[in-house]
């Protein structure tokens, strides 16, 4: 798996740095004086590819938290671009008047903000806010509005914490490129 890397763009130690930032903001905006109605809180990963991230950000938010599940596909298989964004399972609790907070892998097209933020509200989310690792130099990922942004990064393909190609690559540390001959021999 080593040998399929083309270049490093976030190392692990990197990310874990910026994981504790996200986390103590996110946890000063949802306590009081900033959170004055005291609210529930539920937090929805958007799986697969937010399930390292979520995992590592929510262990350092200490406050009482709820988890919801929304899976959504983008990048179906050997993808490199996105196919429009599709829901396909929901497994989400009971969110009425609850201040919900999405977590994404990366914003690209903005499609699957745009495709979830309202079924949240639709079931009748007090608030949603969205947290993203990644945001890629792209106009449309820019125009998308979200929260938390972990890193910027360049228009490319990315794998590893969490991210995949063709459904590997998930259990990478770092975020990485891949070479040619890897998305060859993967697809
Ligand atoms: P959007 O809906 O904003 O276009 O893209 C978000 C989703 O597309 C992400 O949750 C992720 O699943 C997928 N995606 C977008 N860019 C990349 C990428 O560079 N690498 C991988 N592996 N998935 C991506
Ligand atoms: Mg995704």
């Amino acid at each position: 798996m080593q040998g399929d890397i083309e270049r490093v763009l976030i190392s692990q130690d990197q990310i874990a740095t910026r994981v504790r930032e996200l986390a103590q903001q996110i946890t000063a905006d949802h306590t009081p004086p900033k959170m004055p109605d005291g609210g529930e809180v539920t937090i929805v990963p958007i799986l697969t590819g937010a399930f390292i991230f979520c995992g590592d950000l929510i262990r350092q938010i200490p406050l009482p938290i709820q988890i919801g599940l929304l899976t959504v596909s983008s990048y179906p298989g050997n993808s490199l671009r996105t196919q429009g964004s599709q829901l396909l399972g929901k497994q989400l609790g009971d969110v009425r008047g609850h201040h919900v907070l999405l977590i994404d892998d990366i914003l690209d097209s903005g499609g699957t903000i745009k495709l979830v933020v309202p079924i949240l509200k639709e079931l009748g989310a007090a608030s949603v806010r969205s947290c993203v690792l990644l945001r890629k130099d792209r106009p449309a990922a820019k125009e998308t509005p979200v929260d938390y942004v972990g890193f910027e990064i360049p228009d490319e393909f990315v794998v590893g914490y969490g991210l995949d190609y063709n459904n590997y690559y998930r259990n990478l540390p770092d975020i990485v490129t891949l070479n040619a001959e890897a998305i060859e021999r993967k697809a």
